[in-house]
């Protein structure tokens, strides 16, 4: 059998962190996969961390599952709804995961006596985690978190340049680094860039791009500063200027004709035995997502959706709930206005003041007691006055606490989580979690089948009986409680169909009120968003 070889994109960062590396990594992926190429992407994490479960959101931001169950960087989020390829545990490498297979087999035996090292041994390892995606994909993104500069970035520096060494012609780099603007003077300045540069090279990197992100478009004498000091094309100098909206970077990069200049340098036709058929246009799909970004910016109306969570001073925590969201309002032609309510400041006497004008109430994921009494007096609001809820995971469990308390009358029902043994434990963890110690991937986690019941709520809007969708979490509602729940008006509309365990509530008597213990978020996409926001979002605008 003749394998094609697969062409791969290498994305260095330069100068600053935060300057969107994977947003411009998922976007040249849209681009290839534009002109019909299959396009994976990979992220390569320095810190030692096995992966980003242990990870508190307030650093890290959101910890992305994919529906193997792996918690992985944000960034994933980014590729999969970029790519519209599904992520996995092998698409974030992370140098905890890297020393974890060296030690292992270093304790195993395997290295025969040798001394065990950086390099070779972990170079090694860290080439052949990135390999493992070569599964007759045509091209294979890889990202190194960091900057280059950092101590821990280096070996995965030293990785991929061997990579491409072993690789002449299938292999190109990215540069991304930051230009800034100096008000005094005026101007934009490339040194930062230049000696970025000078050290990627000093390891033996020469990037084929350079991908300038400044505050304003690069001037042809910025660019060509950059070209000359940089030993890259001109050409292939491409401006990134500030945008609103990340949408539209695909057709910002397709502008600057990187997709082109791709093709031409890693030929990925070259490789295959049947010919493709002649190179798809990325034109139609650019505009849908220029269009795309009109409306998240530009819409006439917006509809305004409250979030009651706890780490609202980090954004990032939320992403992929702030991205779905985004994607239905679009969908409905709306911009969305989130107002962001911090569940501890939540007191029952300012709760009409905190939503007025509100068309949804969304409680997101989280962990931990803290904000846990605000997030209920939110539910109980939405429940009153019929506002659409939308619980995700602890907004389910927060869902069923409420119920419980304020309509069976269940004084102090809760979560285990929250006390150690309180009269009514509502939700609960499951006894085989209860004899789990470390904290590290100790839950339910990766994607599960829910069996949904007809005639609900759930049924409609997702019309079919059987959904996938990824979970992470320890605690669930407890069997006990679950009939009392429904002859109060609060039913089991979806359940896990290996386990029976609670999957989706829903209240028939509100217009809107639903939670889930999964997370719908981590499945939408711009261009197709998933079907629970939508709902709604539609039901907020009703
Ligand atoms: N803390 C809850 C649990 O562990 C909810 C987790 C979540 O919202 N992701 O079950």
């Amino acid at each position: 059998m003749s394998r094609k070889r697969a062409k791969y994109v290498f994305v260095t960062g330069g100068v600053l962190s935060s300057i969107g590396k994977g947003i411009t990594t998922a976007a040249i992926g849209t681009l290839l996969k534009s002109h019909g190429l299959s396009v994976t992407a990979l992220k390569l994490d320095p810190y030692l961390n096995v992966d980003a479960g242990t990870m508190s959101p307030f650093q890290h931001g959101e910890v992305f599952v994919t529906d193997d169950g792996a918690e992985t960087d944000l960034d994933l989020g980014h590729y999969e709804r970029f790519l519209g390829v599904r992520m996995g545990a092998k698409n974030n490498v992370t140098a905890g995961k890297v020393y974890a297979a060296v030690i292992a087999k270093e304790r195993r035996g395997d290295f025969l006596g040798a001394t065990v090292q950086i390099v070779p041994h972990v170079i090694e390892e860290i080439k052949s985690q990135i390999a493992a995606l070569e599964n007759g994909i045509d091209v294979i993104l890889v990202e190194v978190g960091g900057t280059v500069g950092d101590i821990e970035s280096q070996p995965f520096l030293e990785a991929i340049r061997q990579m491409a060494l072993e690789r002449r012609g299938d292999a190109v780099f990215v540069h991304l680094t930051l230009v800034p603007y100096l008000s005094t003077v005026q101007e934009l300045k490339t040194k930062p860039t230049q000696h970025s540069v000078q050290e990627l090279r000093r390891i033996g990197i020469q990037p084929d791009f350079i991908f300038a992100r400044s505050p304003v478009p690069l001037s042809d004498s910025a660019r060509a500063k950059v070209a000359l000091f940089s030993n890259v094309d001109a050409a292939s100098v491409i401006s990134l200027p500030d945008v609103k909206s990340i949408y539209q970077i695909p057709p910002l990069l397709a502008a600057g004709g990187v997709d082109r200049q791709l093709l031409e340098r890693l030929r990925p036709e070259k490789a295959e035995k049947t010919p493709k058929p002649p190179a798809k246009s990325a034109a139609p799909l650019m505009e849908r997502w220029e269009r795309l970004a009109k409306t998240v910016l530009l819409a006439k109306d917006a509809v305004t959706i409250a979030m009651v969570g706890k780490y609202i001073d980090l954004q990032d925590a939320y992403k992929s709930i702030l991205e779905a969201l985004t994607h239905a309002a679009a969908a409905h032609d709306r911009r969305l206005d989130l107002r962001w309510v911090d569940a501890e400041e939540l007191q029952d006497r300012t709760l009409g003041e905190t939503f007025k004008g509100v068309g949804g109430i969304l409680v997101p994921g989280g962990f931990g007691e803290r904000g846990i009494e605000g997030k209920v007096r939110a539910v109980s609001y939405a429940r009153l006055k019929s506002v659409p809820y939308l619980g995700l995971c602890l907004g389910l469990q927060i869902a069923v606490i409420e119920y419980a308390r304020n309509v069976l009358g269940l004084d102090g029902a809760t979560s285990t989580e929250f006390s150690p043994r309180p009269r009514h434990p509502v939700i609960d963890l499951m006894e085989e979690q209860k004899k789990k110690k470390n904290l590290g991937g100790t839950m339910r986690l990766g994607a599960c089948t829910c069996n949904i019941r007809k005639g609900t709520l759930a049924h409609r809007i997702y019309g079919q009986p059987k959904i996938r969708e990824r979970h992470r979490h320890r605690y669930e509602v407890n069997a006990a409680y679950v009939q009392r729940l429904a002859k109060a008006g609060l039913v089991a509309a979806g359940t896990d169909e290996r386990t029976g365990l609670v999957e989706i509530v829903e209240c028939p008597s509100h217009p809107f009120f639903i939670g889930v213990q999964f997370h719908p978020e981590f499945l939408s996409a711009p261009l197709a968003p998933h079907p629970l926001f939508k709902a709604f979002v539609g039901a907020a605008l009703r």
